[in-house]
């Protein structure tokens, strides 16, 4: 783990000892979405790569991150199955019933 990211997760020791047990595999996608460094149509669309970011899953809003993970509307039946949860607000996925559920989940 480099040590800028060190820096950024070692402010909440509880995020950062839960990161540094995880799988490599896993551990890419919890520091991808922490960043915002995870594949979204905003990013992409930053990135020069597509040119539209509107959501595939529910084709009403721009797909970031936070969309996804707490908002998207054609993603809340799959949030309600796998979290329990259909609209978790951002903090509730470091709670650790959602966080330990989020990892379960194969990307
Ligand atoms: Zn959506």
């Amino acid at each position: 783990m480099s040590k800028a990211l060190q820096e950024i997760l070692g402010r909440n020791w509880s995020l950062f000892s839960k990161i540094n047990r995880l799988s490599r595999r896993q551990a890419r996608y919890a520091i991808a979405v922490i960043t915002g460094h995870f594949g979204t149509g905003s990013m992409l669309l930053k990135m020069g790569i597509i040119d539209d970011p509107t959501c595939m899953a529910c084709n009403e809003d721009v797909e970031s991150t936070e969309h996804l993970l707490c908002e998207c509307d054609g993603l809340a039946r799959k949030r309600l199955d796998l979290l329990g949860v259909a609209y978790p607000q951002p903090e509730d996925y470091f709670q650790n019933k959602i966080f330990n559920q989020t990892l379960r989940v194969d990307f």
